[in-house]
C-alpha cells in the first residue's frame, strides 16, 4: 500500500492551539478576518470530522470500501452526481461483480449496463482497467497507487480516490472541488500546494483517509460552493486565507467549480460543442445548443442500439434531429472506429458483441 512521502512543497504548517472542535472560536486560534490561524493538520483534520459527523450527507453505499466497488463509483461520479452514481454502481456490481466479470463482458453488455450515465467511453474505459486487472493482477483491483496509476485510464484523481477509500492510502484525492476549498484555505490554488495540504491532512487521518476526502467533497458541496461560500457556517474559516483576504465577500475570480476531476478517456473534459458546417451557432461563447452537438447525435444513436435486441443488427440512417443523413452515417462509422458499435457488410448496426 503506498503511503504518502514527505513533500518539500507541503504548505508552511505552524504549531498552534487547535481550534476548539475545530469551529472558529473568537480569540482561540485567531478570529476570521485576522488570518489564517495556523495550519495545523490535526485541528483541520478534527473540525472536518466534526462537521462531517453532523453534516455529512448519509448516501447509501458510500460507506463500502470493497475496492471493485470504490472504482466504480470513483468512475461513474467523474461526470455524475455522487448519489447517482452510488446508486447506479450498485446495480452495474451486481451485473458485473468483480473486474473479472466486467473484463468478460463485451462492450455492448457493458454499454446497456451503463445505460442512463451518458458519457460511454468511461465505460469501455472502465472495461479496458478491468482486463489489465485481470492481466496484471489476477483480477483483483491493485492496492498500491503506482499500480493503480498504471491501469488504462485511471488518473491521479481516481487512482489516489481508490487507495485512501479502499485501502486507507495517506493520499488525497483532490478534485477541482476539493482544490477550491482547499486552495481558498491556503489562498493559492496551485496544484502542488494544494496537494501537499490535502496529502498532510490524509497523514493525519488516523486511517481515515477516505473520510476526510468525503469530508471535504460534501463541504464543497454545500458550504464551500464556488459562488457565495458559506462561511460563517464553515468549520474552516478560521484557518481560511481566503475569507481572511476577504475574498469571499468581494467574490474574487473563482479558483474552481463543479465538474469532477477525471482521467477516463474522453470522460473529464468539458469540451466545446462541436459545430456542424453551416449551422447556426448560438449562446455568448459560441456553443451549439446541446441537440446540434456530434455529443448529443452519439448519445442518441447509442440509446437506440442499446434498445435492440441484444446482437439483432440495425439500418441507421438520417436524419436525427437537426444532423443530416450523412452526419448520422459519419458518427455511426466513428463510433465503429472506437469499439462501441460494429458493422455488417451492408453498413448495419449494433452494438459491439467483441
Ligand atoms: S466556505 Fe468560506 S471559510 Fe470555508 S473554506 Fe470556503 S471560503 Fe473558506
Amino acid at each position: 500500500m503506498t503511503r504518502g512521502r514527505r513533500d518539500d512543497r507541503l504548505p508552511r504548517v505552524r504549531s498552534g492551539t487547535p481550534a476548539p472542535g475545530g469551529a472558529a472560536a473568537p480569540g482561540a486560534v485567531g478570529a476570521p478576518d485576522a488570518p489564517s490561524s495556523p495550519l495545523d493538520p490535526a485541528a483541520l483534520r478534527d473540525a472536518l470530522l466534526d462537521w462531517f459527523a453532523s453534516n455529512g450527507r448519509s448516501l447509501p453505499g458510500r460507506d463500502d470500501r470493497d475496492p471493485w466497488h470504490v472504482l466504480v463509483v470513483e468512475v461513474m461520479s467523474q461526470q455524475t452526481q455522487i448519489d447517482r452514481s452510488l446508486a447506479a454502481a450498485a446495480t452495474f456490481c451486481a451485473a458485473f461483480p468483480t473486474p473479472s466479470a466486467l473484463a468478460a463482458a463485451s462492450p455492448g453488455e457493458v454499454l446497456r449496463a451503463w445505460a442512463g450515465l451518458g458519457y460511454n467511453r468511461r465505460a469501455l474505459a472502465l472495461r479496458a482497467a478491468a482486463r489489465a486487472m485481470v492481466e496484471r493482477h489476477g483480477g483483483r483491483v491493485p492496492d498500491d497507487l503506482a499500480s493503480l496509476l498504471a491501469l488504462p485510464g485511471v488518473g491521479p484523481y481516481t487512482a489516489r480516490a481508490v487507495a485512501a477509500r479502499a485501502f486507507g492510502a495517506t493520499v488525497m484525492p483532490v478534485d477541482v472541488n476539493v482544490r477550491r476549498v482547499l486552495g481558498r484555505v491556503l489562498d493559492d490554488p496551485r496544484p502542488a500546494r494544494v496537494q501537499a495540504l490535502g496529502d498532510l491532512l490524509a497523514r493525519s487521518a488516523d486511517g481515515r483517509p477516505g473520510a476526510i476526502a468525503d469530508a471535504l467533497m460534501d463541504l464543497a458541496a454545500g458550504t464551500c460552493r464556488a459562488r457565495e461560500p458559506a462561511c460563517t457556517a464553515c468549520p474552516l474559516s478560521a484557518w481560511c486565507g481566503w475569507r481572511a483576504s476577504g475574498a469571499a465577500v468581494a467574490g474574487r475570480a473563482e479558483q474552481g467549480s463543479v465538474p469532477r476531476g477525471s482521467a477516463l478517456p474522453g470522460s473529464g473534459s468539458r469540451r466545446p460543442a462541436l459545430r456542424a458546417p453551416g449551422s447556426p451557432v448560438s449562446g455568448p461563447a459560441g456553443a451549439l445548443p446541446f441537440p446540434r452537438t456530434r455529443r448529443w447525435l452519439r448519445g442518441q444513436l447509442l440509446r437506440e442500439l442499446r434498445e435492440a435486441p441484444p446482437g439483432a443488427w440495425s439500418t441507421v440512417e438520417g436524419p436525427r434531429g437537426t444532423h443530416d443523413h450523412a452526419a448520422v452515417r459519419e458518427t455511426i462509422a466513428t463510433l465503429a472506429r472506437e469499439g462501441f458499435v460494429e458493422l455488417d457488410e451492408v453498413g448495419r448496426a449494433r452494438l459491439a458483441e467483441d
